[in-house]
Order: structure tokens, then sequence, then C-alpha cells
């Protein structure tokens, strides 16, 4: 039928890859075409046996269809992420609607929950095992998260709201990456350059000459431009110039303005919930995490508020002691930064100049190849020239366990137009019995001129281990069923991996290996290591406010009962003023660019997660500490085994209970922010 369409014929490829040389972007809408009506025709067969539903038959035959849709997904799905244009885009405002409607009719289907409700009620008497009985389980609830329990007429208006939700939220995500990729801010002289160091002066010339400007500087308001930016300029004038651009993203142009899609969203998703039977979305979404409901996220997010703002009253009187010499009588958000590298040089004399070059991206990649091969066995090697990949900037590596090949990853580094910025890991392939993972890894780092090497701040690096982290949840899974392997697990158990892996950036055996000088080639002083040290907890007032401002916010919004007449700005700023947000800190998100919550459903009511996964990951990362070795063979086993290989076939707290032997504390979390 699409001869041609090389989404649709087998991928006789290395590893099975996309062959990514030969699609181009009129393949993507035929084959998800024939793709989705591929499935429809599996899940009729599911959905019409004459045989008596069975796991083989319904829950199994379930989890494995689709096959084709999921490989022409892995390809479009990760090429609008990092590496679209108006085309694509114009693909994906069509086909995400249709997409979401697609997955979700299947859930709607009375025929088929009618045999998977026969396999749920029957799981303990048809001698299912205990992973088979958590596949039924979980299909089960998304089948009932879905509606398939509601009339007719509800399910028809569910169908509707996560259409025109699928719709509104891809809208909210185009909107807010034209404010980004759109929105220079130029520099003509040299004296706007003040303070800046000599990376980010040619990263913004570089900046410049991409768009026109050549002979000037400029930066895009992402953030990878905009935080150093912050951190550096002594130009206070252009700092809030910058920051303001910065904050209006999502906002800045009255065509694409974000709120309006804000309120619609929350409309639609507070509806939702009510034919759910949930009074909020906060409630509903709740039902499918590991806290369950608002009021444990409450409960945690209530225990670190106080302390974080205390915290951070502490730091900012210090602040402004330094600030008080450069004549300023009170701190604005876009002092914040500075005057904090301010403090940080004089009272830990850290310098990123003094700390880049001795992480060159090069080795860090070894560093966290080497930190993950010890603690599970495995080892990473690239591979070039045999496989085409989709852009120059990604790179190839095999993971082999004694020698055997269990999983292929794609390390893409560098921010450039036509990719969203910040960094994720996503999937090309997922595992599961027989089927090894293709996974990716996307970061934003500054690429420097031609052939130098790029050197990385160690945010930087603890952002390549958490993403690394994210990577080995899918490349370690052991897994029979796809729907529960790797990183298909509970929203806030899955950034446990990623965040518990960046302490191995510090461990002082990766350290003293690939933390070498970029020009002597030196180690790492150890009194510069303890001084990193330190200086994690350092502002960690302020972080964990900027942060947690953002976290409370989401809940409160998606907390309303009725959501009619919502509007975003004044909704910011009563419940900020209402939270006691301090103006000098800020919002780490604004709602009009909060892409967690308005680009899908999966954060949505979900910017908790990652303080909840901090919790379970410090208390994690304690264990070592207290065997005293961060290698420790034996407890790196028990990590693999209990919490990294069993993806979600295992219900996460007695998964938690399996690793420490208890359920988690909090007070590993307060210790490791500095704020016990
Ligand atoms: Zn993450």
């Amino acid at each position: 039928m699409q001869p041609s369409n090389p989404l649709l014929q087998p991928w006789n490829t290395p590893y099975g890859l996309p062959p990514f040389d030969l699609i181009r972007t009129e393949h993507y809408a035929p084959a998800l075409e024939v793709a989705m009506a591929e499935q429809v025709d599996e899940v009729e067969v599911i959905a019409t046996s004459a045989l008596p539903p069975t796991f083989a038959n319904t829950i199994d035959a379930f989890d494995r269809c689709g096959a084709s849709l999921s490989r022409v997904y892995s390809v479009f799905g990760n090429l609008t992420s990092n590496l679209t244009n108006e085309a694509l885009q114009a693909v994906e405002l069509e086909y995400s609607p249709k997409l979401a409607v697609h997955s979700q009719k299947f859930y709607l289907d009375s025929r088929l929950f009618a045999r998977v409700d026969a396999v749920y009620n029957a799981r303990h008497n048809s001698g299912l095992d205990e992973v088979q009985i958590r596949l039924v389980e979980r299909l089960h609830l998304d089948f009932v998260l879905s509606g398939a329990k509601l009339d007719a007429t509800k399910k028809a208006r569910l169908a509707e709201l996560v259409e025109q939700l699928s719709q509104k939220c891809t809208t909210f995500g185009q909107y807010v990456l034209a404010d980004e990729d759109q929105t220079i801010i130029v520099f003509d002289s040299q004296a706007d350059l003040a303070g800046l160091p000599t990376e980010l002066i040619e990263a913004a010339a570089q900046c410049a000459k991409d768009h026109g400007h050549e002979g000037s500087w400029a930066l895009t308001t992402s953030r990878s431009f905009v935080e150093p930016f912050l951190t550096r300029s002594s130009r206070r004038d252009l700092r809030k110039k910058v920051y303001d651009q910065f904050s209006a993203r999502g906002e800045m142009h009255p065509e694409r303005d974000t709120k309006p899609l804000i309120a619609q969203i929350l409309k639609l998703r507070t509806e939702m919930a009510h034919i759910h039977g949930h009074q909020s979305f906060a409630d509903y979404a709740l039902v499918s995490r590991m806290a369950k409901n608002p009021a444990n996220v409450a409960d945690l997010l209530g225990q670190v508020w106080p302390a974080a703002l205390k915290r951070s009253r502490e730091e900012q009187q210090l602040l402004l002691s330094v600030a008080k010499t450069d004549g300023l009588t009170a701190l604005e958000a876009w002092d914040w930064r500075y005057y904090a590298e301010k403090v940080r040089l004089r009272d830990y004399q850290l310098d990123d100049g003094e700390i880049k070059p001795y992480f060159t991206l090069d080795n860090m990649l070894q560093a966290m190849f080497y930190a993950a091969g010890r603690l599970y066995q495995v080892s990473f090697q690239e591979v070039t020239g045999t496989a085409p990949l989709y852009h120059p900037d990604a790179r190839l590596f095999e993971m082999r366990r004694a020698g055997s090949l269990q999983g292929i990853f794609i390390s893409d580094n560098y921010s450039r137009t036509g990719k969203h910025s910040g960094a994720w890991m996503s999937n090309y392939r997922e595992q599961s019995e027989g089927v090894l993972p293709i996974v990716s890894n996307n970061n934003n780092f500054t690429q420097g001129k031609p052939g130098e090497p790029v050197l990385l701040s160690f945010d930087d690096v603890e952002t390549l281990f958490h993403e690394f982290g994210h990577a080995l949840h899918s490349l370690l899974s052991e897994v029979k069923y796809e729907g529960l392997s790797g990183t298909n697990v509970l929203q806030d158990f899955v950034e446990l991996p990623s965040q518990l892996n960046e302490h191995w950036a510090l461990a002082p055996e990766v350290l003293a290996k690939f933390a070498k000088h970029v020009d002597t080639g030196a180690s790492i002083p150890p009194a510069l290591v303890e001084k990193v040290r330190k200086a994690r907890t350092f502002n960690m007032g302020w972080e964990t406010v900027q942060y947690l401002g953002p976290a409370l916010l989401d809940m409160a919004l998606h907390s309303l009962g009725d959501a009619n007449g919502f509007d975003a700005a004044l909704f910011e700023r009563e419940e900020s003023q209402r939270l006691g947000v301090p103006s000098e800190i800020g919002l780490r998100h604004r709602l009009p660019h909060f892409q967690h919550l308005f680009t899908g459903e999966g954060y949505a009511a979900g910017y908790y997660v990652y303080m909840w996964a901090e919790v379970l990951e410090a208390d994690v990362f304690s264990a070592f500490e207290e065997k005293g070795d961060l290698f420790d063979p034996g407890l790196s086993a028990r990590l693999k085994l209990t919490l990294l290989s069993i993806g979600n076939s295992v219900d996460p707290a007695q998964a938690f209970r399996n690793f420490r032997g208890r359920d988690p504390q909090i007070s590993a979390l307060l210790k490791q922010r500095g704020l016990a």
C-alpha cells in the first residue's frame, strides 16, 4: 500500500534503528494512518475473540498490539522534540489529537473492557504469577481511569475532552518554543558584555551570527543562555532586561499568549475529573501515583516549604550585605543569581571558570559510563559509521554485559534550532522479553567553536548524569511485558533512578579518573572537589523555594473543583502572595510557560514528583553512605535487582522496602538540601 514509505518497510538496519536517512516529513502522515489502522484491526481480533478471555489472549495480546504504531511513533515523537521544523510541526498539530483519540478509544471499547474485566476478576484463581497479576491490575486501572465503566454519553464526552486537550497542549508547547527560539536579545557594544565569561561571549557571538547579526552578540531566551547570563552579567539593567524577557515566555505576543489556553486546558481537565467522579483533576490524577492523594503531597511539600523559606531568608540577608556595596538597597529577582555567585566566589572560592576546565563533555560522558559500568556490571562502547542517525550531533553507544549486547544508547547533547529546550530521555524502542531497548538522552549544552572541547558547569554535569539515570532505568530493565518495563513506572517514582544517578558525578573515584584539566590533563585538586561538595548546599533555600513555588501552584490550580473563569495571571499573583513566594526569588516556571503542566497530561498535578522521588532517592543513597562505599557491590547489585531492573512489575512502595528494609524517611532529603 505504501511501497516507498520507509516507515512502513521492514527496518533492515543495524540494531533495527529507524532508517533516518530515508525518512522524510511527508512519510509520517500516511505511515501513522496505516499503523493506527493496523492496531485497530489487532484490537478488533482481541475484542471479538470467540474464546473465553484469558491472560494470554487478552492482556498479553493487548500489551503486544500496536507494534507498527510504536515503531512509527518512536521516530515521529523523538524528531518533533529534537529536530522539528514548520512542516513537521504542522503534521504534529494534526496528528497529536488523532493519536490521543486513537489510543483512548481502545480503553472505551466495552467489548474489550468486558474481557479485561473478566481476566481481572479471575486474576487470583487462574494460575497467574505475581507479575502477570500486576499487569492485569495496572491495565484494568488504565481502563477505569480512561472511563471504561462510564455510560455511552459520558464516554463520548470524554473522547472529545481528550482530543481537545491534546490539541491545546500541543499548541501551548509550540507557542512557548516560538517565544524561546524567536526572541533574540542583541547586544551591540562590548560594554554590554561586562562580567560575562569568554565561552558565553563566544556562544553569544555564534548565536548572533546564526540569526543574521554577525559582529554583534545575541541570546535567545532558552534557559541555557539565560541562567549563565544572569549569574555573571554585572550590568543590572541588562540582567533585568533578560530576566523580563525570560519571564515573559508564553505571553510575549498577544497572538500566541498561552494564558487563554491554560484556562481552557484547566476547564477541560476539571470536567474530565468530574466525569470520573472526582472532585478535582488532582484527585483524579493521583489515583495512579505512589502518593495516592493530594493530602499526602501537601503533607510532604508542607514539611519542606517552611524550612526552605527560612533558609532563603538567611541567604537573602547574606546576599544583600554584598549587594549593598554596589549601592543596592533591595534584591530583585534578576539580582539573586549574580550576588549568589559573588558570595559563592567569596565564601567557597568557587568560580565556574575554575571548575569548568575540569569537566569536558567527552570526559563526563566517559565518567557516567564508568560509574554505571562499575555499579551495574555493564560497558559502553561508541560505534560510528555503521548506522545513519538523524543529526551529526547524535552519537551511538552499545551497552554490553559480559560481552553480550544489552541495549543501545543515543547521546544528543547540543542545543540547536528546532530542538525543545531542557533535557530529557526518550525511547526509540522499549525493553521486553527478547527485545533490546534503544534509549536516547537529549541535552541542550552550548556547543563551542568547531573543534574545541565543550566545557560543562557542575550543574550541566549533574544534568548529564540525571538524564543518564533515566536512560539506565530503561537500559537495565529486565521485564517480560513492555507495559511494565523500564520507565513505564508511576510518575512519582520515575525520577528516582535519575536523581539517584547524579550522586555518582561527585564520587571520588569518578572525579580522580575523569575530572582532568582540559589543557594540562591534571586531576581536579581534592580541595576544589571539597569546595564543590560544600557549595552544593549553598543557595539551597533559593533553589528549593524556586522549585516548591511552582509545585504548590500546580497542586493548587489542579485542586480547583470549578475552573470556570480561571484567570492564570490573577491566580498566579494571588496564590504566590498567599504562599509567601518571595518576589526576589520568584518562580522557576511561571504559568504562561510552565511546560510540565500544559504541554501534556504527564506532569499535570505532578510537578511535585521530583521532590517525592528525591525523598526516595536520598534515602537510597544514604544506604551507600552508611556502607562507606559508593560502589559497594552487594548494595549496587541489590539496587539493580530490587529497583532499577523491575520497571513497574512490583508495587513501588514494596520495591523500596525490598531495597531499604523499611519505608522511606524524609530526613535524608532535608540533610541533602542542607535544610535540616
Ligand atoms: Zn528527570
